[in-house]
């Protein structure tokens, strides 16, 4: 496993998790402005996503590392994320999996699951590394955590 570092995100909250995950999966984007990338190919995907919360639940988890793994590593790897018809559209341009988007959609789903939580923890940010040169972060807005 490759350690590396993160973009902080200021909080004030008590606890402050990471999870790293490396995810192999292909994708395409379909419109003729991604060139080659309209194409099927494949990445290492390296994926950080940061959750904060001030409590923690009955067993002493903020919230339980495998189950970030389960939701997202268990999801897409080894898959085409075009398939994730749940996650993803080949017609709607919100909804392809570029870098960004696939940013966005863990953030989403790994906030869904921390909402059924009654301690509430919170997903700060999600970084996504697409290539050794090119990564994403996505962090909710202020007001929406
Ligand atoms: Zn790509």
């Amino acid at each position: 496993m490759m350690h590396q570092l993160y973009p902080q995100v200021a909080h004030h909250y008590r606890y402050e998790l990471n999870k790293d995950m490396h995810i192999a999966a292909a994708h395409f984007i379909p419109h003729k402005a991604a060139g080659s990338c309209a194409n099927v190919h494949g990445h290492t995907y390296i994926v950080n996503v940061t959750i904060a919360g001030d409590e923690l639940d009955e067993s002493g988890f903020l919230v339980n590392f495998q189950t970030v793994k389960k939701l997202v590593h268990g999801k897409l790897d080894h898959t085409l994320l075009n398939d994730h018809n749940d996650w993803f559209d080949r017609h709607d341009p919100n909804r392809f999996p570029t870098t960004e988007v696939v940013a966005r959609t863990i953030y989403e789903t790994i906030q869904r699951y921390l909402d059924t939580l009654p301690h509430k923890p919170k997903c700060l940010q999600v970084f996504v590394r697409e290539t050794p040169t090119s990564y994403v972060v996505y962090r909710p807005k202020a007001g929406e955590r």
